[in-house]
């Protein structure tokens, strides 16, 4: 393998592990069945995961965890495989356990690391991030209207979030919201907020959406919700620091090293990789299913992956694929030489969308009629895909992004 640090037999370990339990506990028929049945992956599910020890890893084991990984890719190996199997339960963990553990390790103090982390360890709490507002998501600092205004011991809540992911299963809901008024930028106005989801004024409804049915998004409404001041996570008014990776600057006290690496790549640069997984992982499975259809569909007296333009689809399938893995475990290479990979990381958001875009149509081409029923699993990919598209930051916003990194003038 061409990627720095790579173990190749410790890693073909880890890979075959994870598919063996995929084989096992995310059958096709059963993600069909969550496709159709639920909106969130089950406590069942979810205990499986725990007992395969996937949510300790990564936690140090003074917080109950079970350490980093033997090897910094096993986590990509595990959510790139987790996510061809069902790219819904690889969508819920990163919201209710990514997320949540993204926060309070890299801005909890040590009676809440001390708190959450044993609990993240054995999958037992859930999280979410509630950033996005109905004013936008794009423009999030010009949108961000939510604000929370020191009151005694409290602080309190007045707002609205949108297409929050996991947010109907969360215990705690780590919240952004204003609190400067007149800030001397727009960028040191934000905190971020543990509110338990219990919490008297808050609301949630969940909202409809076309893909990735088992792990649905949510509308949060905030009237008059008091959090206690201790709640506020790392430092006030640094919540949009930590979001682009402001580094230590934002938590309190001495960070550890991994502590400073986590916060300093940032909540979103590290989003945009968990993405661009779960896109590589509808792209495969729809190349997967579209493949085996070509070999075993019969027109005109050959299979029609005989056809030269069906070869093409399929060839060109496999080439987007290769193209983003190598791209994602790329910049994860890059950052493990402790060089910049903050546009690696936007361009893998792009290019794995992009690929998982190509599969699912192309996927729905090959099939012919069959894709378009709900009797064939191309129709899933070919809805599944296009949250990958805009979400967590559209392609559009990603290349604006890149453009500004090669020096290109801003044009927003
Ligand atoms: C299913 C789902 C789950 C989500 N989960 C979460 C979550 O868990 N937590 C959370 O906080 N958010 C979440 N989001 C929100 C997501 O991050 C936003 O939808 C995304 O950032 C886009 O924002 P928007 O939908 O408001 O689009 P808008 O910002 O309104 O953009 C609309 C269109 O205009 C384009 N546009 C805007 N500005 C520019 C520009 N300067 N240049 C070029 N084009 C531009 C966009 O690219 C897009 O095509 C989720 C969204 C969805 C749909």
């Amino acid at each position: 393998m061409p990627y720095y640090g790579w173990d190749e037999e410790h890693l073909s370990l880890v890979r075959n592990t994870i598919q063996k339990f995929c084989q096992k506990e995310l059958t096709r028929e059963y993600v069909r069945w969550m496709d159709e049945n639920v909106d969130f992956p089950s406590e069942d599910l979810w205990k499986k995961l725990a007992d395969f020890g996937y949510f300790a890893s990564g936690i140090p084991e003074e917080y109950g965890g079970s350490g980093p990984p033997v090897n910094p890719y096993e986590p990509l190996i595990l959510q790139e495989e987790i996510a061809t199997a069902a790219v819904a339960v690889m969508l819920g963990i990163g919201a209710a356990h990514g997320f949540g553990t993204g926060f309070i390790s890299a801005l909890g103090n040590e009676e809440q690391r001390r708190e959450f982390l044993p609990k993240f360890a054995k999958g037992k709490i859930k999280m979410c991030m509630a950033l996005t507002e109905p004013g936008g998501g794009t423009d999030i600092l010009g949108s961000l209207r939510t604000t929370a205004e020191e009151d005694g011991n409290d602080y309190v809540l007045n707002g609205q979030k949108v297409f929050i992911t996991g947010a109907h299963v969360a215990d705690f809901i780590p919240t952004f919201a204003i609190t400067e008024k007149n800030p001397s930028k727009r960028s040191e106005a934000w905190s971020i907020f543990l509110v338990p989801a219990n919490t008297p004024g808050l609301t949630i409804r969940k909202i409809p959406k076309l893909g990735i049915h088992a792990c649905a998004c949510n509308e949060i409404f905030y009237d008059e919700v008091r959090v206690r001041k201790d709640l506020l996570l790392g430092r006030k008014n640094k919540g949009y620091h930590f979001l682009l990776g402001g580094g230590g600057a934002v938590s309190e006290g001495n960070a550890g090293e991994a502590r400073a690496r986590q916060a300093a790549m940032g909540l979103l640069n590290a989003e945009r990789i968990a993405t661009s997984l779960l896109s590589l992982g509808i792209a495969k499975s729809a190349y997967a299913d579209a493949l085996k259809y070509s070999l075993e569909r019969i027109a005109f007296g050959k299979p029609i992956g005989q056809f030269q333009i069906i070869q093409n689809y399929l060839v060109e399938m496999a080439i987007q694929i290769e193209n983003a893995r190598n791209l994602i475990y790329g910049t994860i290479a890059l950052s493990l030489m402790g060089k910049p990979s903050m546009i690696q990381a936007q361009m893998s958001k792009i290019v794995a969308a992009r690929a998982s875009e190509y599969c699912a149509i192309k996927g729905m081409e090959i099939l012919g009629g069959y894709g378009f029923t709900m009797e064939y699993d191309m129709q899933r990919h070919f809805r599944d895909y296009k949250q990958m598209v805009f979400a967590p930051i559209t392609d559009e916003m990603a290349v604006n992004v890149i453009a500004r990194m090669l020096g290109l003038p801003k044009s927003y």
